[in-house]
């Protein structure tokens, strides 16, 4: 019993997720895009908002057809890769595609594999799945051996396979033909969780392009990070119709708004407006890796918006003095790191101005 509830025993004591929101000038945390929507983009959204109310007594399109069609549209414009929209689905946040597919393909007596250190959601979605969640280690440098891989999918069998790529909190990218390798060994769905994909380094290719290959692989995807519409709650999946079908079991009914579809639909068509700091972006992301080395500290390479760096002795100090100095990070991940996210010229030069007083040369 918790407070005299009768609580699920394995949620007694347990905190709900988790990163800080405070109000600080600096908030360089979740690997948000620190550039707020353009004039002409909030006029778009709000003008499709506007004409979705017009019929908010009847509920949504409870398959979303037309946000499909725009998701298709964006990866077309994006990865030149081609999608029905019966190999499309979106929902509330890649959070709640990875809980849908959890739920479809995970389960009571069915085993979910990652590889740590890695996305610290995926123990929650597999807790409220009721699905147990195993992990095989990174290499030191956060990479993954194919090898080592390969045994650990032959050991644990595994119904779900979550590889995230680019990884958070590391930022690595994973080789396709890991991916490829997983698809050939795993006994069932090959999750690849591409959050950050809009952010990689040129070569670094994208599993979208596996798809074809395996019937079994999934590939989510979010509007939250590179797209700048982290407040929308929109991410999705793409994969081959057998898994939209298996999805669309365990969703909600009308999971996703009237109102979040025609605002994503209006985003979706100003995609490159959305994404025009996303060069910038890894530009300053490249320079703080660099800068971070040039002052005696680790970074992991990242194809990501946020850099891990350390090594601390006391990591919590550090977050802790860069907070009192009004720079809020993450500390996340593996013992003596911490996680910064890329933010506005302005912002990371405070956040270097912070980090050389709390961590001197
Ligand atoms: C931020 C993030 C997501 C995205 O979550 P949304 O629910 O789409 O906002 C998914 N996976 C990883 C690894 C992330 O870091």
């Amino acid at each position: 019993m918790s407070g005299g509830l009768p609580l699920r025993q394995d949620l007694v004591g347990l905190q709900p997720y988790g990163a800080p929101q405070l109000t600080v000038p600096v908030r360089l945390n979740v690997n948000e895009n620190p550039y707020p929507p353009s004039a002409e983009v909030v006029a778009a959204v709000t003008d499709a908002v506007r004409e979705a109310a017009a019929s908010l007594n009847r509920y949504p399109d409870r398959e979303a057809e037309q946000l499909r069609a725009a998701i298709g549209s964006y990866l077309f414009k994006q990865e030149a890769l081609s999608f029905p929209v019966s190999c499309l689905w979106p929902a509330n946040g890649s959070n709640e595609v990875m809980v849908q597919l959890l739920q479809a393909f995970g389960g009571p007596g069915r085993r979910a594999l990652g590889f740590a250190p890695t996305y610290s959601m995926y123990p929650d979605y597999c807790r409220d799945t009721f699905t147990e969640y195993l992990t095989s280690p990174r290499n030191s440098d956060f990479s993954m051996d194919a090898e080592a891989v390969v045994q650990a999918v032959q050991e644990t069998q595994p119904d779900v396979v979550l590889v995230a790529s680019p990884n958070n909190p590391t930022g690595t990218a994973v080789d396709l033909s890991l991916i490829r390798a997983i698809c050939e060994s795993a006994p069932g769905v090959v999750v690849v969780d591409e959050a950050y994909a809009e952010f990689r380094r040129s070569g670094t290719p994208s599993a979208l392009s596996l798809i074809q290959d395996f019937p079994q692989l999934v590939v989510t995807r979010t509007l939250s990070k590179a797209f700048a519409f982290a407040g929308g709650r929109v991410g999705y999946l793409v994969s081959h119709e057998a898994v939209v079908d298996a999805v669309r079991l365990v969703r909600l009914p009308y999971h996703l708004s009237a109102l979040t579809q025609a605002a994503a639909i209006a985003a979706l068509e100003h995609s490159s407006d959305l994404l025009a700091r996303v060069a910038d972006l890894r530009t300053t992301r490249d320079e703080t890796v660099e800068w971070l080395r040039s002052r005696g500290l680790h970074a992991a390479d990242s194809d990501a918006n946020f850099v891990l760096f350390g090594i601390f002795d006391d990591a919590t100090a550090v977050w802790q003095g860069l907070l009192d100095r009004g720079v809020l990070i993450r500390q996340t991940g593996p013992q003596g790191w911490l996680r910064v996210s890329m933010g506005t010229p302005e912002e990371m030069a405070t956040f270097r101005q912070a980090l050389e007083e709390v961590v001197p040369a």
